[in-house]
C-alpha cells in the first residue's frame, strides 16, 4: 500500500490535490478560519475569488466541506481555467464544482489553469523551478517546454529561468487516469 503523504494523516484527502502542505498551498497557522470562526492548526494561502476578503483566511474542513464556498461563494480557481479555456480536456460539471469550489488551488503569477486529461480533472502536485523539474519524471520537462510554445532557440534559457519562488514558475500536475504529467508556467 502506498504510504500516506503529511497532508493526508493531518487534513481531510483533496482528491484533486493530494499534498497540499508539500504544495505550499496550506501552512501550519494559529490563525482564525472566516468561515468556522475556529483556529484548527492550519490555513489555506492559494489564491481565491470571493467578494469577501478571504485571503490567508479559510482553513481546509471548510474549503473540503463546501462551507467556505456557500457562505461566500469562493472559488479556488475560475471554473474557464479548469481545462484552459477549451484547450485541454473538458470535465463532467461534478468534477469542475469539485475542483472550483471545494479543493485548495494555488497561487500562480498568472491567472491559475488546472490542467485537465482523460477527461478528468488532474492532480496538482506543486508548483516547480527548473531545479525541482530535475526530481520529476523528465516527461513533466517535455510536457512544460512544449505547453511554453518558445522556439528551439529559446527554450533551453527559458527553461532554466524557471524558478518556484520567484518566476516564472511551471505548475505540476498528474493525469489520475492515466498517470501522464502535464501542466504549464508562466509565459504570459
Ligand atoms: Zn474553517
Ligand atoms: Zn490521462
Amino acid at each position: 500500500m502506498r504510504r500516506k503523504n503529511v497532508s493526508e494523516l493531518l487534513l481531510p484527502t483533496f482528491k484533486y490535490h493530494p499534498d497540499p502542505i508539500s504544495s505550499g498551498s496550506i501552512v501550519a497557522s494559529g490563525v482564525k478560519c472566516k468561515a468556522c470562526n475556529q483556529s484548527r492548526g492550519f490555513m489555506y494561502i492559494g489564491a481565491v475569488y470571493s467578494s469577501h476578503e478571504l485571503d490567508d483566511a479559510l482553513c481546509p474542513w471548510c474549503i473540503f466541506d463546501g462551507t467556505a464556498h456557500r457562505l461566500f461563494g469562493a472559488e479556488f480557481i475560475d471554473p474557464k481555467a479548469v481545462g484552459d479555456y477549451g484547450r485541454w480536456d473538458a470535465v463532467p460539471g461534478s468534477v469542475m464544482d469539485e475542483v472550483c469550489f471545494r479543493t485548495p488551488s494555488f497561487n500562480g503569477w498568472q491567472q491559475e489553469r488546472w490542467f485537465t486529461h482523460c477527461g478528468d480533472a488532474a492532480e496538482f502536485i506543486a508548483p516547480v523551478g527548473s531545479a525541482e523539474l530535475q526530481n520529476f519524471d523528465s516527461s513533466l520537462y517535455k510536457a512544460i517546454a512544449e505547453e511554453s510554445g518558445f522556439s528551439t532557440d529559446e527554450l533551453a534559457q527559458y527553461m532554466k529561468s524557471l524558478d518556484r519562488d520567484s518566476g516564472p514558475t511551471a505548475y505540476a500536475f498528474c493525469c489520475r487516469v492515466c498517470g501522464t504529467w502535464g501542466g504549464y508556467s508562466d509565459t504570459h
